[in-house]
């Protein structure tokens, strides 16, 4: 059988340089696991756009489409801020998840327990969270038609349509609903069906599709509004959510913020099954390429290697290789081991990019 295939596309910025610490540990799994990748490497955002003129070519959406997943770092940066919307460093990942027609948006909510002081709220409301958000990544009010801004008589008046069909409901459901039966079986689903017809189609179809298939998963429903004030007051008591795409950017944003630095943030991804059997997948830290520290050795490239855990899970069926990397990292940061960002008030030494993915080796290493 073939190895399992990964485009790497380190982007801009910090990307290159937290993506050099995911390639160590990818060539860790090779040389201690077994595991082995094939994996190519190739452009995306401004430096795609500085190379070729675009920031993805057509080459590089083709390779896309055709891998088990893509690994992506991070895209733009002050030098591309004022090229023609069309060739922005960031059109080159709406086409990617765009072409790719990735549905489900996985945002976790983890809180490392020698973290945990690092949140705005008490220790003991997100010590130990460990709560997963999907979000209905390509439709709904961004997408929804009709748009735009227009005159009426004398005023002008800005438009957005919320929109969802049966299907597109039915499908980011089912994601959440296969989510849950791999972790504690529970999915709450928010939505405003109490002011919103697309709210009250969303309710239905979830229950629909829960009662038809997944019966044996505990769903409850909740409004948007109050969703986030729960998550705010006790996240503990979710596992997986499951909202649209406006809500979902929302929610996601709140409950990621609960536990701490953006640097510590993975996402993924995910679309339809391939031939194979896999999701059609994209695996990026939430951090953006960080102008303000590239190129100084300062990046946290944590949130980096824990989207490749989230890739060895939900791409490659290596669900204790993932436990066992996500454990390394709170080994190490157990041990103090600290990033710029990472930081308290208290101070300290501070470890660079590469003694953080050094540490994580060392610390996979002692798990053998
Ligand atoms: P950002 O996430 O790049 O940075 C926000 C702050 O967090 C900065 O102070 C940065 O130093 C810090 N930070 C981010 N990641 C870090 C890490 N791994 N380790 C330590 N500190 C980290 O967001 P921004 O400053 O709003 O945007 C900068 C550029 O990135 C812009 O061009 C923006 O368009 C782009 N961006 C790209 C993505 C993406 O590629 N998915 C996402 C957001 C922003």
């Amino acid at each position: 059988m073939s190895n399992p295939s990964l485009l790497i596309l380190p982007g801009d910025g910090i990307g290159p340089e937290v993506m050099s610490e995911v390639r160590k540990i990818i060539d860790w799994y090779g040389a201690k696991r077994g595991l082995t990748f094939d994996v190519t490497e190739d452009l995306v955002g401004g430096c795609a756009y500085d190379a070729h003129g675009t920031p993805l070519t057509d080459e590089t959406m083709e390779k896309a489409q055709n891998v088990d997943a893509v690994l992506l770092g991070a895209v733009g940066g002050p030098k591309y801020d004022n090229l023609d919307f069309s060739v922005k460093p960031e059109r080159g990942l709406l086409r990617l998840r765009k072409e790719m027609d990735l549905y489900a948006n996985l945002r976790p909510a983890q809180c490392f327990d020698a973290l945990a002081d690092f949140s705005s709220l008490k220790a003991d409301v997100v010590g130990g969270l460990d709560i997963m958000i999907i979000r209905e990544l390509t439709s709904g009010v961004y997408f929804g038609e009709p748009r735009g801004i227009h005159k009426e008589g004398n005023e002008r008046v800005g438009v957005n349509t919320q929109r969802y069909t049966e299907s597109e409901i039915a499908r980011v459901a089912r994601s959440a609903f296969e989510l849950a039966r791999r972790r504690n079986n529970k999915v709450c689903s928010m939505e405003k069906a109490n002011v919103m017809e697309s709210g009250v189609l969303w309710r239905q179809v979830v229950t629909e599709v829960h009662a038809a298939e997944y019966a044996d998963v505990e769903l409850s429903h909740m409004y948007a509004d109050a969703g986030a004030m729960q998550l705010t007051r006790w996240p503990k008591q979710f596992d997986v959510i499951v909202t649209d795409n406006l809500f979902g950017d929302l929610l996601s944003d709140l409950a990621a913020m609960l536990t701490g630095s953006l640097g510590m943030l993975p996402s993924a991804s995910l679309g339809a099954p391939m031939a194979n059997g896999r999701p059609k997948a994209l695996y990026e830290p939430v951090h953006g390429s960080a102008p303000d520290i590239a190129g100084q050795g300062k990046a946290n490239p944590i949130a980096c290697i824990l989207s490749f855990a989230m890739a060895l899970r939900y791409s490659f069926d290596q669900g204790d290789e993932a436990t066992r990397l996500e454990k390394a990292v709170e080994t190490v940061l157990a041990d103090g081991l600290r990033t710029a960002d990472l930081m308290g008030p208290e101070g300290g030494a501070p470890v660079s990019t590469t003694q953080m993915g050094d540490a994580i080796v060392s610390a996979l290493d002692a798990s053998l």
